[in-house]
């Protein structure tokens, strides 16, 4: 079937986006779903930090690719062999397949998972296929095995979790990346406490879901860290105990002395490898740095080597927040459902699919929150 998609066949194109229109918007091929197959009619598909770091080339993929990681949409066809899921289900998107058999996938880690992970560095379906052609038949790349920036996509029944057929789509499509990640790396990676306190170093929509994570596990104090100050204003509004702005205070020294010599926690979502040091440095003795930032591969981390063992200070990643997607996004729909998860708040833009380069440049300057692209 002929697809409108938004199609990236260059990383590394200089910003301003909107005039250098690195995702073109065209009339692309997909290819029924095959065996454990889902054709799905996306509904909505959010605008994410690490599609940024594909379209910039810090985090490069095969070219040229259909775009777009955290999306939702209706279930309109099933390849064979798909038993768990019917035409007409609502579903968000897992940007990690689960096979389900791998050491990882059988440990409960199912966001390492083996396979899925091949699958999506190689653009490749979790069965191995690619359904996406441009006009001149050429191929096109599956991005994390969703590729949301289309009208209807294929994904492997392995990339999806049913979710509430009434959940708006702009708020469904937050919880397959932002509200995944960001709450999953407080409650599944950090494993956080009531009263422990947390602090939060940068607040996208990862950051500021990891603050209402932190405020639904009843962390405190929690202190929030951007150099943006309507970021800040909205962490407060969201429960944030104390806000930092990095570029007017020491950071560092200003968490030792709300928390008493450093956090409990601390939670680094902005990709940089001297925010994660900083991050380090403000954790207290016993305590744990939790970094769910990607920077670029060459990157390198410098730190105290001893206060590792001196301190028993520990620094874990938190890939997909720890997920178990098919777990935990019905919990989180519960607790926003229920008033104490109210991801609605990191919605800041709904755009048109035209209107994709523009809001990659908004989401680059720091001026949006969570951006969801959405069709009808
Ligand atoms: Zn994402
Ligand atoms: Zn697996």
């Amino acid at each position: 079937m002929k697809v409108r998609a938004a199609v990236l066949r260059e990383m590394g194109l200089v910003d301003p986006y909107e005039q250098s229109k690195p995702l073109t918007i065209e009339m692309v091929e997909l290819a029924p779903p095959g065996a454990g197959e889902l054709l799905v009619r996306v509904l909505a598909a959010g605008l994410c930090h690490s599609d940024l770091s594909v379209i910039d080339g810090s985090r490069p993929r095969p070219m040229p690719m259909v775009l777009g990681h955290e999306a939702t949409g209706e279930i309109v066809e099933l390849g064979a062999d798909v038993a768990d899921f019917a035409v007409g289900d609502r579903v968000v998107f897992s940007f990690v397949p689960m096979c389900g058999h791998c050491e990882p996938c059988a440990a409960g880690r199912p966001a390492l998972c083996e396979p899925g992970a091949q699958a999506n560095a190689s653009g490749r379906l979790l069965g191995g296929g690619m359904r996406w052609h441009d006009g001149g038949q050429q191929q096109l790349q599956h991005h994390l095995g969703v590729s949301g920036f289309a009208e209807y996509t294929v994904t492997s029944a392995h990339s999806a979790v049913r979710i509430d057929d009434d959940l708006p789509p702009e708020i469904a499509a937050l919880f397959g990346c932002a509200v995944m990640t960001g709450v999953g790396a407080v409650i599944n990676t950090a494993r956080v406490a009531p009263g422990e306190s947390v602090a939060i170093f940068g607040l996208g929509g990862v950051g500021l879901a990891a603050l209402l994570g932190a405020r639904a596990a009843s962390a405190y104090p929690l202190i929030a860290v951007d150099p943006v100050l309507e970021k800040l204003a909205l962490a407060r509004e969201l429960g944030a105990d104390v806000v930092v702005d990095p570029t007017r205070e020491d950071v560092v020294a200003t968490i030792r002395e709300h928390t008493r010599g450093g956090a409990m926690h601390v939670i680094e979502s902005v990709g940089n490898e001297k925010v994660l040091a900083q991050a380090y440095a403000a954790t207290r003795r016993g305590g744990t740095t939790v970094t769910v930032g990607l920077p670029a591969p060459q990157r390198m981390l410098s730190i105290p080597a001893v206060s590792l063992t001196a301190e028993e200070r520990t620094i874990k990643g938190s890939y997909m927040g720890s997920a178990v997607p098919s777990r935990d996004i019905p919990r989180y729909v519960a607790l926003y459902r229920n008033g104490r998860l109210p991801v609605d708040r990191l919605l800041s833009h709904r755009l048109t699919l035209d209107e994709i380069n523009t809001g990659f440049d908004r989401l680059k300057s720091g001026q949006a929150i969570r951006q969801v692209v959405l069709f009808d």
